[in-house]
């Protein structure tokens, strides 16, 4: 069946005029944007206490590389008599609301907001943690713009440390979304662990990193293609999942590759290809006949080089020669699948 949106597109192609897709689509959260300035990051960025800005960023920046940080920390420019951060905090895109979590004592995200978006039909959720507080008149389903206030900048988190004034930040990520059963899923796979938000619960978001997201765009300018961008990331590993209908099939249908062998012969499962944190950014049917094994999900292959570089995850393991899916890689694949 064509849908409107795409006879919509089709009708533009045809008639010659610019798609849909919006230029430059992603904003800074905060005034803060000295990113963009010859070194600039350590006013960008805060680094965890006693380490350096690069801390601050995102992937397997802390622990040795062993720790992801899934977010950008960036710093305060503003603050009150008492030094608290008094920074407006900014809607990346536009968007609604679709959580906001006011009970900084659930989360070390503390006070939380999530924002969807859809950008070139993509599905990504932004999210703002340690506010001070999400502006009182938004609520899931409220519909904001870009750059448009949404919060003010705090430092809550429900961890024993916190966040000293002067580390004060806005811990921002840009976000895929992996399951919208993780409820159950959780409900099912975890049962010991509370869940206090539902499918908003972090597991359940795979981060983009968003400061190579801002470079690429102000490099490219309308240029920029996210869908591009993530298409493009490294590989870390492939594996094939012998599930045929899954969620992120549909919510993330530009990522799929065509396999004419398996439109001929049917559809077993996928090859998927994942980005050190798991990002599944190309997916390709397979037929029966191409998938050598009969476990439910198979790695295929490791991209050694960028394990080495960014093993945080912990998504595959070597033991000896060899290297298998790790348990945070299966429970990935189970919560993908699921
Ligand atoms: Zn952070």
């Amino acid at each position: 069946m064509i849908t409107l949106r795409r006879l919509a597109s089709a009708l533009l192609l045809v008639l010659g005029l610019p798609t849909l897709a919006p230029a430059q689509p992603f904003h800074f959260p905060t005034a803060n944007h000295a990113l963009f300035e010859p070194g600039g990051e350590e006013r960008f960025f805060v680094g965890t206490t006693g380490k350096s800005w690069t801390s601050g960023t995102f992937g397997c920046v802390r622990s040795e590389g062993w720790q992801m940080h899934e977010g950008l920390d960036i710093r305060c420019l503003q603050r009150d008599k008492r030094g608290e951060p008094t920074d407006p905090v900014l809607a990346t895109a536009d968007g609604t609301v679709v959580y906001i979590n006011r009970h900084p004592s659930l989360s070390n995200y503390g006070n939380y907001l999530i924002l969807k978006h859809i950008i070139e039909g993509l599905e990504i959720y932004s999210l703002y943690a340690h506010l001070q507080e999400a502006r009182s008149d938004l609520a899931p389903g409220v519909a904001v713009k870009s750059g448009e206030p949404i919060a003010t900048m705090g430092r809550t988190a429900n961890t024993h440390e916190g966040i000293s004034k002067e580390r004060a930040h806005v811990h921002f990520e840009l976000n895929v979304l992996l399951n919208d059963r993780y409820a159950f899923w959780h409900k099912k796979n975890l049962p010991d662990q509370r869940n206090d938000h539902g499918n908003w619960n972090g597991q359940n978001l795979l981060g983009l990193d968003p400061r190579l997201i801002l470079l690429k765009q102000h490099e490219m300018g309308s240029q920029f293609s996210l869908l591009n961008f993530i298409q493009h990331q490294t590989e870390l590993c492939r594996v094939v999942v012998r599930k045929t209908d899954f969620p992120w099939l549909k919510r993330y249908h530009a990522l799929l590759k065509s396999n004419p062998r398996a439109e001929s012969e049917g559809v077993a499962g996928y090859e998927l290809a994942l980005n050190f944190n798991g990002v599944p950014f190309e997916v390709i049917p397979r037929a029966a006949s191409e998938i050598r094994e009969k476990a439910a999900f198979q790695l295929l292959s490791v991209n050694q080089a960028e394990y080495q570089v960014n093993p945080g995850r912990r998504l595959v393991a070597r033991h000896g020669r060899h290297w298998e899916l790790a348990h945070q890689g299966l429970n990935l694949l189970d919560l993908l699948t699921f």
